[in-house]
């Protein structure tokens, strides 16, 4: 989270290069790409975030901290049982990833994502590639603006 900052930039820079490859992907078909991408995402977002492949990424909100890493998968701010070390009541020897994401987002441009609700998560989108989703979802808003 200490590079929260930095990390923002480079999803940003990111996330442009992927909308513009947009066509592309159409050409191709979001279908087949899927499998590629989503190796691809597992395995850097693994490295850096120690993703678990929600399928519906929310790490520019949670600075950039992976919040289905909390063990009771909480994605709108910790539970009541932090202690007051910061550490996790279920896993007392982990941080709660929500101190972390406050810590990473206070270092982040835009501050205030954090208190952005989440929705539930789609349960049926676990293992499918939230860069491809996200693309397609900016695509269509784009489309209707
Ligand atoms: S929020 Fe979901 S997609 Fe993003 S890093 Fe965490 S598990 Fe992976």
């Amino acid at each position: 989270m200490r590079n929260s900052r930095k990390l923002e930039w480079l999803y940003q820079c990111f996330e442009g290069i992927l909308l513009a490859l947009h066509p592309f992907w159409l050409w191709i078909g979001y279908a087949r790409i899927e499998k590629p991408v989503r190796a691809v995402e597992r395995t850097v977002k693994s490295v850096m975030f120690d993703c678990r492949m929600c399928g519906s990424c929310v790490l520019s909100e949670t600075g950039m901290s992976c919040p289905m890493n909390c063990p009771k998968e909480l994605r709108n701010g910790p539970c009541g049982g932090v202690r007051s070390d910061g550490f996790c009541e279920v896993e007392p020897q982990m941080r709660c990833v929500w101190v972390d994401a406050w810590e990473g987002s206070q270092r982040m441009r835009d501050q205030t994502r954090i208190a952005q609700v989440q929705p539930p998560l789609a349960q049926g989108q676990r293992g499918s590639s939230s860069w491809l989703r996200e693309v397609r979802k900016k695509r269509d808003l784009r489309f209707f603006q």
